[in-house]
């Protein structure tokens, strides 16, 4: 099988979005950049023969690349448009960010890990992902610069709502963010601001990697 050239179109792709659909990822703007994503830039070789089953893998740094199942139910929760400006913490392999950067008009995206980073910038920039800028930090702390943000999009669970988060968010904005106290025990929430506070749905359960802000880490 073919290890190049666009993602969409090779067999084991279909069978991928087929699967998708079937649990639920109806949208098909959302399906069409899963298509359009090749999964294999972003895992690491040993992997390649599992880049696109439907499971998450190993990144490096402890990290994972999120489950094709996930990214496709958080992209379409997160109800984008072309002219969303969208704040992501969490960047990771950057799959994710590969996903959004065509459904929007710009990705920031912040991971905290520097090394991974690096990896995945020079990903970005083999895909020509001209409208995605990443930086490393705490993205707990969201990006006070470049907010209000249209949507945000968090890929790490933290124990609690990051509260900084949903400061940056424009009145009639929506995040979408794994919260939970232990692995087992996670659910995606998705959060509508309002312009007196915010309303809160909770969405479906899932396992992610911890949210490790700064603050935290130096207490441990
Ligand atoms: N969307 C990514 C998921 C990566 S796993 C992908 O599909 O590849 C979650 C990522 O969040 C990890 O890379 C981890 O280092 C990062 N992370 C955890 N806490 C963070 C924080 N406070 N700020 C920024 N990135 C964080």
């Amino acid at each position: 099988m073919s290890k190049r050239g666009p993602a969409g179109g090779e067999p084991r792709v279909i069978r991928l979005l087929m699967e998708l659909r079937r649990l639920g990822v109806t949208d098909a703007a959302v399906l069409g950049a899963i298509e359009r994503v090749p999964r294999e830039k972003f895992v690491l070789p040993q992997f390649l023969d599992q880049a696109y089953e439907n499971i998450a893998l190993p990144i490096g740094e402890g990290q994972t690349i999120s489950q094709p199942l996930v990214v496709g139910l958080m992209t379409q929760a997160l109800e984008l448009n072309d002219r969303c400006k969208v704040l992501e913490v969490g960047t990771g392999s950057g799959y994710q960010t590969a996903v959004l950067a065509p459904l929007c008009r710009r990705v920031y995206s912040i991971e905290r890990h520097k090394s991974l980073l690096k990896t995945t910038e020079a990903r970005f920039r083999d895909l020509r992902l001209t409208n995605v800028t990443a930086i490393a930090g705490d993205g707990s702390r969201g990006w006070p610069e470049q907010a209000p943000f249209d949507r945000i999009m968090v890929t790490a669970a933290g124990t609690k709502l990051p509260e900084a988060l949903i400061g940056q968010l424009a009145v009639g904005g929506v995040m979408i963010v794994p919260v939970g106290s232990r692995s087992s025990d996670q659910e995606v929430l998705r959060i509508r601001r309002t312009a007196e506070g915010y309303h809160s749905e909770s969405l479906f359960p899932v396992r992610f990697v911890p949210l490790v802000s700064d603050s935290e880490e130096k207490r441990a």
